[in-house]
């Protein structure tokens, strides 16, 4: 019953991760309108520049959040190219057909004997 790794936690870092990934297209909108706004105001290309960077952060920051590690490995555990889907509509990518990092190997469900 007590394993280092079990699927229901697995299962959670892919939904967070998926939340995540949602966000990123937003991220690096809301960094752009915020950008283009200041910058009309002001009428100088370079007032914005910070809002600009902090929202590149932001956004690449949001991004690092949307991958799923592996807690044996500490790998992605998308492959590129996957689409994991929307958290309300998730795609199974390989990890949740297999319960196994794709990387690694490491058995991803402590339910296993
Ligand atoms: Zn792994």
């Amino acid at each position: 019953m007590a394993g280092t790794t079990s699927w229901e936690q697995v299962r959670k870092e892919l939904q967070r991760a998926r939340g995540a990934r949602r966000m990123v297209p937003w991220a690096l909108l809301s960094a752009l309108l915020g950008w283009a706004f200041l910058a009309v105001a002001a009428r100088s290309w370079r007032a914005g520049l910070p809002l600009l960077v902090g929202g590149l952060l932001f956004a690449a920051v949001i991004r690092a959040l949307s991958v799923p590690h592996c807690p044996a490995c500490g790998k992605g555990l998308w492959l590129r190219g996957e689409r994991p889907g929307p958290p309300t509509a998730p795609v199974p990518t390989q990890v949740e057909r297999d319960h196994r990092c794709p990387r690694c190997g490491a058995a991803l469900d402590a339910g296993g004997c």
